[in-house]
């Protein structure tokens, strides 16, 4: 990284989130909007990790972002930048500040800090230190003081954000902010606005509970004679009631997604589509997103989370995936409810996902309707079962077996076409045939077709199957 701004037609965003626990949906919302910036405009994606904070920064927080931004192959362009190992530079520019003026050290103490701050609100106006007008002498320069920002006076400060449109404050009513604290270690916005200058940032994308910081750190950039990025400030995502997004309306970090049984590229879809809008366009690709992505189609107003969307947007994306990835995103699964690894479970996975996967919204669902092709032999089969393999009944069934070993393609088509004749050779509809089949062939669990039922599991382990059952009804 250099300290010189990136040639000015390079479009640079950035995700900065800060590592103080999982990747938060809203959070990856706005990786994915800056990801998606920079790749419609051939762009770079950064990621800058804000660990200033100490107490609450964990390294568990910063493996679970990252986990969370690959899981949906949001990768940055560069090796990520760590905002704690800047303290120094963030220092350096404070001093610059301190040089042309635009910072004033502050000797008050805590205490006289709060008690002043205590008066300013009960005659209405804003926090003044004294010492922004007042020169330190050498021995005050030795008692410890914080470093303010010497913000214009009376002046208004606008930030044209590429959302929310031109945003006024007026300077008397922000307070000089602290740039640093007494220890000496840089605060927030001094290290955001310097971190992005030196990253090349152009464009900065975020949550809009930044607004206000924008108004502050656009006066940072003026004071240091640096050109301020645009600013698009995305509003938050609410849950489906309207209402700010919190644990009542239930998952609300990535991995839990990832655990529901969503796929990345349909968590890409929906989220992309949260706050944003290109015409009508619900279901697109990862390639669409990049090629449509700008930020006059984000919305202004909250976006609710709404489920039903999701599980619509996944399922269209599970029936596109190919079924050899869903076979192993479904047994694992199945390996996750204590299913006992068996040699052939991901083969017959795979023969099952074409009949499946039109009808599931997830994952889970997958392993719901597979579930028949992973049972151990020899099933059980239950009282319901018996009672439809007994007597006549089971003694069709046995013919059918004969007649599905003497058959040479185990092709679904070819299958149903067989069972069809079956049927009329015995004088049987085949409501007479197929609940005793699937009792056979499935101990009673829930199975797509008949002929289905039995692409999926192969010719061995249906032959096998029903001569278990056959041997059970006995
Ligand atoms: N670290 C901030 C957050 O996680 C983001 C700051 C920014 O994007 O400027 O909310």
């Amino acid at each position: 990284m250099t300290s010189s701004p990136a040639s000015t037609s390079e479009v640079v965003t950035r995700f900065a989130p800060s590592p103080t626990g999982f990747l938060h949906i809203g959070g990856a919302r706005t990786a994915l909007f800056n990801y998606l910036y920079a790749r419609r405009h051939n762009g770079k994606f950064l990621v800058r990790v804000e660990d200033t904070d100490r107490e609450r920064s964990t390294d568990e927080a910063v493996k679970a972002i990252f986990d969370g931004m690959a899981w949906l192959e949001l990768f940055a362009d560069e090796e990520p930048v760590f905002q704690f190992s800047r303290a120094d530079r963030h220092r350096e520019v404070a001093n610059q500040l301190l040089e042309s003026g635009h910072a004033y050290r502050d000797f008050l103490t805590a205490d006289e800090t709060a008690a002043l701050r205590d008066q300013a609100k009960a005659e209405g106006k804003t926090f003044e230190s004294p010492w922004r007008d007042r020169e330190p002498t050498v021995d005050d320069l030795l008692k410890p003081h914080t470093v303010r920002f010497r913000r214009p006076a009376d002046a208004p400060v606008v930030v044209d954000d590429a959302v929310q449109g031109a945003v006024r404050w007026d300077t008397s009513a922000l307070d000089d902010l602290v740039i640093l604290r007494s220890d000496g270690a840089p605060t927030y916005n001094l290290a955001v606005v310097v971190d992005d200058h030196d990253m090349g940032v152009t464009h900065v994308i975020r949550g809009d509970d930044h607004l206000n910081n924008a108004a502050r750190q656009s006066l940072i950039y003026d004071a240091l004679g640096w050109t301020r990025p645009t600013f698009a400030h995305i509003p938050l995502i609410h849950g489906p009631d309207g209402a700010k997004l919190s644990k009542r309306h239930g998952a609300q970090a990535v991995h839990e997604y990832a655990e529901m049984g969503y796929l990345p590229e349909a968590m890409r879809n929906y989220l992309a589509r949260l706050g944003w809008a290109h015409g009508d366009d619900e279901l697109f690709s990862d390639e669409q997103a990049r090629e449509w992505f700008d930020l006059g189609g984000i919305g202004k107003a909250p976006s609710r989370l709404d489920f039903d969307k999701l599980a619509h947007v996944n399922s269209h994306w599970i029936r596109l995936a190919q079924d050899d990835r869903l076979a192993k995103m479904t047994l694992d699964v199945h390996l996750s409810r204590d299913h006992v690894l068996a040699p052939d479970d991901e083969a017959r996975l795979l023969r099952a996902m074409p009949f499946v996967k039109d009808r599931a919204k997830t994952t889970l669902d997958l392993a719901d309707q597979t579930a028949f092709v992973l049972k151990p032999r020899p099933l059980s089969i239950d009282e319901k079962g018996r009672g439809l393999l007994s007597g006549e009944s089971g003694e069709r069934i046995s013919r059918l077996r004969d007649r599905l070993a003497l058959f040479g393609s185990w092709d679904v088509f070819a299958l149903e076409a067989e069972l069809k004749v079956f049927a009329e050779d015995e004088g049987v509809g085949f409501g007479k045939i197929g609940p005793a089949t699937r009792a056979a062939l499935t101990g009673g669990a829930a199975s797509p077709d008949i002929a289905k039922t039995l692409a999926a599991l192969g010719r061995e382990e249906s032959l096998g199957r029903l001569d278990d059952a056959l041997q059970q009804t006995k």
